[in-house]
């Protein structure tokens, strides 16, 4: 059965962006007969505040959406998190790293390596700490960030089914290799410091606990889901269809953020739209 979910991070108002992510999966499920899932992404409680969870709950009520209970709570999921990366030391597919956002600066601009490479999420991390020494037989450390090894795993391929379509269009059987990855993204930390998981670790172990057969998301997601498609892979869960969808923009073009209030979906119902109001603005059936 198609089973699908929306996952906010309660960090924030929900603005026109997400109602539109939230609508479109919810849609999608009742038409083909589906579950539509809700799942709170607070993994960040340095961010996360009750009262923007409350807000999300409110919003999509406003909304009109109806989601199948119990909502997965990550805040809730440390033990999940805290076995697969256990699970990941043992094996040898991850690396101590202790470098600091200036060290990575200056290792990826060295001159040797030419200018910094950028990727979406600023300067590509260059592998530093990947040849050093790790005692996998013990446990894991707690007080670093823990990267995954992207070429470790015994695959090098992967692919996923995309239902909707990449920035550039890309749909259909979308073929990556770890390689590839590691030139677009770096070998990404997978248990920050902070807080003892990372959102592509975390987004696969629920998708998978909730029997996600249909992820649909932004398609400012995209690239992350090459990395996702390769964590299932070495965690042995399996990969859902996945729904990329454009997002919506401001006037400007630009793409909408949080910190966008006027956009807050909370505004409008302020000003005394409707959800079907909503929905009009956004293109989207009644
Ligand atoms: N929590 C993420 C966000 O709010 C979405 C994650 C996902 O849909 O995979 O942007």
């Amino acid at each position: 059965m198609f089973k699908t979910r929306f996952a906010p991070s309660p960090t924030g108002p929900l603005h026109l962006g997400h109602a539109y992510s939230a609508i479109l999966a919810y849609d999608m499920a009742n038409r083909l007969g589906g579950e539509f899932l809700l799942r709170i992404e607070d993994i960040d409680q340095s961010r996360a505040r009750d009262a923007w969870t409350q807000m999300i709950y409110d919003d999509l009520e406003w909304l009109g959406l109806e989601w199948s209970e119990p909502v997965m709570v990550q805040s809730t999921r440390h033990g999940v998190y805290q076995k697969a990366l256990d699970d990941l030391w043992k094996r040898g597919f991850l690396y101590v790293c202790h470098c600091n956002r200036k060290d990575i600066l200056t290792a990826a601009s060295a001159p040797q390596e030419g200018s910094p490479l950028i990727g979406p999420n600023g300067v590509i991390y260059p592998g530093t700490c990947r040849s050093l020494v790790n005692d996998f037989a013990n446990p894991r450390p707690q007080d670093a960030a823990l990267r995954l090894n992207l070429c470790g795993g015994p695959n090098q391929n992967y692919s996923f089914n995309e239902v909707g379509a990449g920035p550039d269009g890309e749909t259909g059987n979308i073929t990556s290799t770890c390689a590839q990855i590691i030139t677009e993204a770096g070998d990404i930390v997978l248990s920050r410091k902070d807080m003892g998981t990372s959102y592509h670790l975390s987004v696969v172990l629920d998708d998978a606990a909730q029997d996600i057969t249909d992820v649909v998301r932004g398609h400012d997601l995209f690239e992350a889901t090459k990395i996702h498609v390769l964590l299932q892979d070495l965690l042995g869960l399996p990969t859902p269809n996945y729904h990329h969808h454009d997002l919506i923009r401001d006037d400007q073009g630009k793409r909408l953020a949080k910190r966008d209030d006027a956009r807050a979906i909370a505004k409008f119902r302020d000003e005394g739209y409707t959800a079907d109001d909503i929905r009009k603005l956004l293109g989207l059936p009644r």
